[in-house]
């Protein structure tokens, strides 16, 4: 497919989240593991509790547990990418969950797998970077643990350092973290106004020094204008918002856009709920955007996407 332009990227999507289901399958069985009920639901479109979810996207992280498979997990990432148009994506990964918390693979083969799977990315034609994730509600003392992981030896296709999971600490509390990550070059987001309150979105901007957010669903009028000013980029995933804020309704992104925020489309966990940019684009189109919003989505999803960068 010849891209058109201004280029498709997937501005937000997490590697433990985006596997490729006939894989996962393969694997399971290979190592005699019964698919948990909440995956199949999920993947046949059904709704589950968030911890249900939870499960779901656990389940596949287990599998990470080599060089192989995380090579594999990038690919799978790049291969969706490529087949609903797009041509690059900026790719959230917990090296410290995968190598610290459950010690399931080394730092070296977690880099070494996704270095490779980036360059057969690029090979196919896509460009990929990486976005070290660190978990809010575990707070600033494990965010320095990430960074005393990641930085020494950090690879130079990861670009970015965020924050995810449940918005449980205040994102004043973390801004020593913020600091350090962007003392070391690295760029910040957040996880924020997703399953926390929209007032994490100010906080995260103004406390917190993140310059991009991820969400941002539950903010008000007030801080979208001062997201469109300051010129934060935001990453807007509807699949996901629909299983995981589904209380968030009518979906904001139509008065987002309105308010001049820079607003682009990410498919989050397509490996658990399944999406690509084809159906996040339909979803966007179907709350009433304009073929030009869309156009304008597109436009901010490649101005602002961390993998074009040199
Ligand atoms: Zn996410």
């Amino acid at each position: 497919m010849t891209p058109l332009s201004p280029p498709l990227i997937d501005r937000h999507t997490h590697l433990e989240g985006s596997l490729d289901p006939a894989w996962v399958r393969r694997e399971a069985d290979r190592r005699s593991l019964a698919l948990p009920a909440s995956l199949e639901a999920l993947w046949s479109g059904g709704a589950v509790p968030f911890q249900g979810f939870i499960e779901a996207f656990l389940f596949g992280a287990a599998l990470l547990d080599g060089r192989a498979a995380v090579r594999e997990a990038a690919l799978a990432v790049a291969r969706r990418t490529q087949k609903a148009g797009g041509v690059g994506f900026d790719l959230w990964a917990s090296p410290h969950f995968l190598v610290v918390n459950r010690g399931q693979v080394t730092l070296d083969d977690f880099w070494r797998g996704l270095e490779e799977g980036l360059a057969e990315a690029a090979a196919l034609g896509i460009s990929g970077c990486v976005v070290v994730d660190a978990v809010n509600h575990f707070g600033p003392a494990h965010g320095h643990e990430v960074l005393d992981l990641v930085l020494p030896g950090l690879p130079p296709f990861v670009k970015g350092f965020s924050t995810g999971g449940l918005e449980g600490v205040p994102f004043r509390d973390w801004a020593p973290v913020f600091d350090r990550a962007r003392a070391a070059g690295l760029r910040l987001a957040a996880h924020a106004g997703e399953n926390g309150p929209g007032a994490n979105v100010r906080e995260a901007v103004l406390e917190g020094g993140v310059s991009r957010i991820v969400h941002g669903l539950r903010a008000d009028m007030a801080t979208f204008e001062l997201l469109a000013e300051r010129g934060i980029p935001v990453d807007i995933c509807p699949s996901s918002n629909r299983a995981l804020a589904a209380d968030v309704a009518p979906h904001p992104l139509p008065r987002m856009l309105a308010a001049g925020v820079r607003c682009a489309l990410g498919t989050d966990d397509p490996g658990v709920i399944p999406c690509d940019l084809g159906t996040e684009q339909e979803a966007a189109r179907a709350m009433g955007l304009s073929p030009g919003d869309l156009a304008i989505l597109r436009r901010h999803g490649a101005e602002d996407a961390w993998c074009l960068l040199p």
